[in-house]
């Protein structure tokens, strides 16, 4: 299998978050040659530092900590900070076609479970908190039909206090989004400083003994009588147990386990200026809530607590082209269509980054071989900044043989998948042929999304 260059010992990506971040916290700096370590984590992002702190917090066990890079230089430090009471990519009425409405039910459960320990982490870290909920807008009158259903079934089915909200509500209580045609107003969802708050899971972990090791990237792993000999650019460390948190970064040779089960997708985001008063009046921002769309292809955004707006979506298809200026212009026009009165506004920080996909589009927390103390959490597909909190505490449970009571649950019980045609054959050897379908399906998508 063919993987992207290895480049390591990065610098951070140029976001608004690394500008306002303040100084990184210390870490124990590159590991120099061999090591001995019982759990050694790779990856150094929301994933596993959270599962870092909870190893040690609950269970007394101090981990090693190994990033490629800086520390959090990943996804952690490059999102829009949206942190939902969700996880993967499908909505709750899917998870009932899916897997029928007792698991969904079970699954709910977890992932409500989940946004507490992503809550109760967030009051921990000062991260500029903005909380309240989601707002989830119609982009489109024809997408009020889904918004309603999906509204119906988070309430009725779910129990939440979800409400949908009439375009002029939207534009008078929340936001004057021109594109607005409605909203369903989710209960939960809170927006966070993400590099502040990953920053204080750094902190936290190492209080209590976590050692983090940036600029060591894991080049291998060969496991000889249940010790894993994990290969680095400058030695050999021999762990116990080895866990992956590596998101879209993920490399196909890193480890059996994973190759081929994440694809890679860019996400471009920029910050503005902070609006004035004369804009805030215009674009009648009343509100600090998360916020995405409909489209497929979704735009989200957020009015940070400086008054800038920050704003995500798609980015290009390959990292040869996440340069090219129309990935980014994607972002300004999409800005401008909602806000008229925006256009032309300074942009302070643009960037993009890696989003792990998995190929069902829901994340798994497993330890893919009973035998083998080996384990992994990816998959979040654009959804981590909450879910990766709990996903490393489950992380944590796995590793210290604390596990009991979640089999039943489809992101805990079975493996990443393979690419798929269709849905239907699902195979390592399409992997090599996923770009093509990416590009394919984004021209559907975006017809479908623009569509009147
Ligand atoms: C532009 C953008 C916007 C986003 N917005 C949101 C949002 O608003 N809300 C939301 O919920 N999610 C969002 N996401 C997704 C979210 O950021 C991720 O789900 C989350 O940060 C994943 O964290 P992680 O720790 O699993 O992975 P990462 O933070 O990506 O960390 C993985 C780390 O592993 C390291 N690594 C990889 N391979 C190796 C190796 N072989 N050896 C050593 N180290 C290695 C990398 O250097 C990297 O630092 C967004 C993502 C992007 C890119």
């Amino acid at each position: 299998m063919v993987s992207r260059a290895f480049n390591y010992g990065m610098e951070y990506a140029p976001t608004y978050w690394v500008a306002s971040a303040g100084d990184p916290p210390e870490d124990d700096g590159p590991l120099e040659g061999d090591a001995d370590v019982d759990v050694l984590i790779v990856g150094s992002g929301f994933t596993g530092l959270s599962t870092a702190l909870f190893l040690a917090r609950e269970h007394g066990i101090r981990a090693t900590v190994v990033d490629a890079n800086r520390a959090v230089w990943g996804c952690t430090s490059r999102n829009g900070g949206q942190g939902q009471n969700a996880s993967g990519r499908l909505y709750r009425s899917q998870w009932i076609e899916r897997w029928g409405k007792a698991t969904a039910l079970k699954l709910d459960a977890e992932i409500r479970e989940g946004f507490n320990t992503f809550k109760q982490l967030v009051s921990e870290v000062p991260c500029d908190p903005q909380p309240g909920g989601h707002l989830y807008i119609a982009h489109r009158e024809r997408k009020m039909a889904f918004l309603r259903n999906e509204c119906k079934v988070m309430r009725d089915v779910f129990g939440y206090d979800t409400r949908m909200l009439s375009a002029a509500e939207v534009a008078q209580t929340y936001v004057d989004d021109k594109e607005s045609c409605g909203a369903l107003l989710e209960p939960d969802g809170i927006g966070v400083h993400p590099l502040k708050l990953a920053f204080g899971y750094l902190r936290m972990a190492r209080a209590l003994g976590v050692k983090v090791h940036p600029g060591t990237a894991v080049l291998g792993v060969e496991t000889v009588r249940g010790v894993h000999h994990v290969r680095t650019q400058r030695g050999v460390i021999r762990a116990k147990a080895v866990a992956f948190a590596t998101g879209g970064y993920t490399r196909n040779d890193v480890h059996d386990a994973l190759s081929a089960k994440i694809m890679p997708i860019l996400s471009n985001s920029l910050v503005t200026r902070p609006l004035t008063p004369e804009e805030i009046a215009s674009t009648n921002f009343r509100t600090h809530l998360v916020i995405t769309d409909t489209r497929t292809l979704r735009y989200y955004y957020r009015l940070l607590p400086d008054n800038r707006v920050q704003i995500g979506s798609r980015s290009a298809i390959t990292g040869a082209d996440a340069s090219n200026p129309r990935h980014m212009a994607v972002l300004v026009e999409g800005l401008q269509r909602k806000f008229p009165s925006l256009a032309g506004i300074r942009v302070d920080f643009s960037w993009w980054g890696w989003v792990d996909v998995s190929h069902d589009m829901m994340p798994r927390v497993m330890q893919p071989d009973p035998h083998q103390s080996v384990f992994y959490a990816v998959g979040y597909g654009g959804n981590g900044v909450s879910f990766s909190a709990h996903a490393g505490r489950r992380m944590a449970q796995r590793i210290a043989g604390k596990w009991a009571g979640y089999d039943d649950l489809p992101i805990y019980n079975s493996e990443l998948e393979y690419p798929n045609v269709m849905g239907m054959v699902k195979w390592k050897g399409f992997a090599p042929f996923r770009r093509i379908g990416q590009r394919f399906l984004y021209q559907k998508y975006q017809a479908q999304d623009e569509k009147r």
